[in-house]
């Protein structure tokens, strides 16, 4: 869009026959900086051939990533930052806390416009909603993947690259908070999820939708993104130097409560249920699980179900067990959320206040 504008004006100008024009020295048009954050992932993956299915993430440093994809340089100033180069499978709080700081200072800086990320595809909705949670800034933080490595016949992350940095440099992205830019789709942090081991077409937002689409560089905006988020955001990670424990618990048929109290017993200040149907588990579940809460540790009950709210108080009394329903968030992010609950407070009603803002 940037370009267009630029070129419309100048061909506008030589219409109304200005002279001298042509003796002036080409303005540059003028770019945005972007800072790309390197962490590892499939998109820095290779594999010894081109077709082949097995491969390793985090291969590929942020300078090759950058060289990997010369038309980017049209859309921003770019420089890069190594945070890790890891497969986001490995995901730890030690690399949350290290990009969270690293974004926060790099959006305070007047000269930067944006933040993209590079991050592997398996965690990439987590690390996106715990930023989303603790970025102090409107400016454009975009998440970036791919499926395929970088060595892979069609790769799909030269031009998922691509269109990050092109989002991130975008105007109308400011404000949204952190967004995930795959396979030509933005979604919101909040929304998305990935729904297949394999596919390329594999995030989805089910419940909330999508923010818009980018098809080479060129973005539309629908919406902006659901709950609140970023500069209106009331986490912060000011002094935090470690994460309290929340352990998720998958749900199932003639479940019993060793899991919950295993949980507690290796110190997990809360623990997320991913319950059935509308976050449901069996009886002597529901036991255990309130015998926790009664002890302090905050129980949120999500859902295995790929998609749908889990409301307060419908198959379960949430007021006299003392849980807390996810609302829209999956399990995975139910936690991310619920270990920043747990920096400020542990009682279940404010915490039941965060599922329903954020
Ligand atoms: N295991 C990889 C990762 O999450 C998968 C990917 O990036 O697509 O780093």
């Amino acid at each position: 869009k940037r370009t267009l504008v630029v070129v419309g004006l100048a061909s506008c100008l030589a219409m109304t026959g200005t002279s001298g024009l042509a003796a002036a020295p080409q303005a540059k048009p003028a770019i945005p900086t972007i800072v790309v954050l390197a962490t590892g992932g499939t998109i820095a993956g290779a594999a010894a051939t081109d077709t082949q299915a097995g491969y390793t993430s985090g291969q590929v440093g942020v300078d090759q990533l950058l060289a990997a994809v010369p038309q980017a340089k049209k859309l921003a100033n770019m420089r890069g930052e190594q945070i890790s180069n890891i497969g986001s499978q490995d995901m730890n709080d030690e690399v949350w806390l290290k990009l969270a700081k690293r974004v926060n200072e790099l959006v305070a800086m007047p000269d930067v416009a944006g933040v993209v990320i590079t991050h592997g595809t398996d965690t990439i909705e987590e690390t996106a909603y715990f930023l989303n949670l603790v970025v102090k800034s409107k400016k454009p933080v975009v998440l970036t993947a791919s499926m395929r490595p970088s060595t892979a016949l069609s790769a799909d992350g030269p031009l998922n690259f691509f269109n990050a940095v092109a989002v991130a440099a975008n105007q109308d992205a400011v404000g949204r908070g952190v967004l995930v830019v795959i396979n030509d789709w933005i979604h919101g942090a909040s929304s998305l999820t990935k729904t297949s081991t394999t596919a390329v077409q594999t995030f989805m937002s089910p419940l909330r939708g999508l923010i818009g689409t980018v098809a080479y560089g060129v973005a539309e905006f629908y919406r902006g993104p659901v709950g609140k988020h970023t500069f209106e955001s009331e986490f912060s990670l000011d002094g935090v130097t470690s994460l309290p424990r929340v352990d998720i618990i998958m749900a199932h048929e003639n479940m019993d409560g060793a899991l919950i109290d295993a949980a507690a017993a290796a110190g997990a200040r809360g623990v997320v249920v991913a319950g059935v149907g509308n976050g449901n588990l069996t009886a002597p579940a529901v036991k255990a699980l309130a015998a926790q809460a009664t002890k302090g540790v905050v129980c949120v009950r999500s859902t295995r179900v790929a998609t749908g709210l889990v409301g307060r108080n419908v198959e379960l009394d949430d007021d006299k067990l003392g849980f807390v329903a996810s609302m829209g968030l999956n399990p995975q992010k139910s936690r991310v959320l619920l270990r920043l609950a747990l920096l400020k407070t542990k009682d279940a009603k404010e915490i039941q206040r965060y599922f329903i803002q954020y």
